[in-house]
């Protein structure tokens, strides 16, 4: 790395993701200088961030939230903007280096096509992204001539394995899950699964979306999706492994048969400062992996019937066209039903399913049917919940 500081805009500063990320350039404070920030709700935790880092500028979500940010920061020399129209402005900035995209949801799609179109690096955390506009995000980034740096743990682990590789094909690869809290239940037994127990995830701890996610499976569908897009595969070429440790973080298969796979322990500040990084390994004191207390790593199939999500991520990516961002936003309306207890869990797959077969198929969608397509599955999943 070059000895000038990396500037970053980290959009979701607030958030788990973001949190990290703090963490880690706090601990890099030779590498990195925070540009951005930004947050939708939490104005208290974006105005410590804000006077401990001292970006250039934050935006906060919430217009509510503004005044109190600019009174609070207006004699640090900070600019502070407000609402999703600013988001999209201020990644355009030409001091910024590198965005990381850890934010959730869909809101992301527009200041990461913003982003790159101004030639930003992503780090990107935000899968919802790829798996809306896969196709057209990855292709605007080869004509701008811009990486996108993967932040969720498989991806990194899967981009990390090709280094060196770049000439030689993936046969396939594995998308490594833990399971999440439901691993081992029978499809009976979800019916009464309730919130607390969904919130509850056995290794990370993450955002409440991703959370749920990771409990309904979805999470590792729209990493298939993620994975697609990000390494150029086809959905035959990517398989779903769960591993309840969670220290193998995905793996690439070969023409010859070999098999590479990354490992460590499941903590998102390594992958956050490996793309932040990259190509470059920086020196950490993050805790190191001991044998020890790990008599076994186990692998098993994850089970489609009592995890409907992942294979509805599947059929989405084999029919293509707007399904995938048709899904992304069925499950982000059914996740925030059932976070508010207005739906059962198990209502999560069946709304999804429900708008994929009745939102219109739209087969080379431009953005305005991206935008359209997501208002109307989001409409429809909450007029039949
Ligand atoms: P989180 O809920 O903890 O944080 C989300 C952040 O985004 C917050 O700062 C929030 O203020 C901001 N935000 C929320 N809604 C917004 C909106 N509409 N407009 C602008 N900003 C908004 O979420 P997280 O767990 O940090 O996840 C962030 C992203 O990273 C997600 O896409 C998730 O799938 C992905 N990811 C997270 C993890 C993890 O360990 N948490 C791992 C892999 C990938
Ligand atoms: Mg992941």
């Amino acid at each position: 790395m070059s000895t000038e500081k990396r500037k970053v805009a980290i959009l979701g500063s607030t958030g788990s993701i973001g949190t990290q990320a703090l963490e880690v350039i706090a601990q890099q404070k030779e590498f990195f200088q925070v540009e951005v920030l930004t947050a939708q709700n939490n104005a208290d935790l974006l105005i410590e961030q804000s006077k401990l880092f001292r970006p250039n500028a934050v935006v906060i979500g919430d217009s509510e939230k503004y005044q109190s940010v600019k009174d609070e920061l207006w004699n640090l020399d900070i600019k502070v903007f407000c609402g999703a129209e600013a988001l999209c402005q201020v990644v355009e900035s030409t001091e910024i280096d590198i965005v990381l995209t850890a934010l959730v949801g869909f809101a992301g799609l527009q200041p990461t096509l913003k982003a790159i179109e101004a030639g930003k690096q992503i780090a990107l955390a935000n899968k919802e992204t790829m798996v809306v506009a896969g196709e057209m995000v990855t292709k605007l980034a080869r004509e701008k001539g811009v990486n996108i740096l993967p932040v969720d743990s498989e991806h990194s682990a899967i981009f990390q394995c090709l280094a060196g590789e770049w000439s030689n094909p993936i046969e396939k690869i594995y998308l490594t899950a833990s399971g999440g809290p439901f691993r081992g239940k029978t499809k009976d037994e979800m019916f009464n699964v309730t919130r607390d127990q969904a919130l509850k995830h056995p290794n990370w701890s993450m955002g409440s979306k991703i959370t749920i996610d990771s409990a309904s499976m979805m999470n590792k569908g729209l990493e298939v999706i993620e994975a697609k897009w990000l390494f150029h595969l086809d959905a035959s070429q990517i398989d779903i492994i769960v591993h309840p440790q969670s220290i193998i973080h995905s793996i690439v298969q070969f023409q010859d048969g070999s098999m590479k796979a990354q490992m460590g322990l499941p903590d998102m500040k390594l992958p956050i400062q490996y793309a932040l990084g990259y190509p470059k390994r920086l020196q950490s004191s993050f805790p190191r992996f001991d044998f020890a207390s790990y008599s076994q790593l186990t692998f098993e199939a994850p089970d489609p019937e009592v995890f409907p999500c992942w294979p509805l991520a599947f059929e989405a990516l084999k029919k293509g066209g707007n399904l995938s961002c048709v899904l992304n936003a069925a499950n982000e309306v059914a996740v925030d039903l059932f976070l508010k207890d207005h739906i059962r869990f198990v209502q999560i797959p069946e709304l999804i399913e429900g708008a994929m077969s009745s939102v219109k198929h739209i087969v080379t969608p431009d953005l305005s049917d991206l935008l359209s397509s997501d208002l109307e599955a989001r409409e429809w999943v909450r007029s039949n919940s």
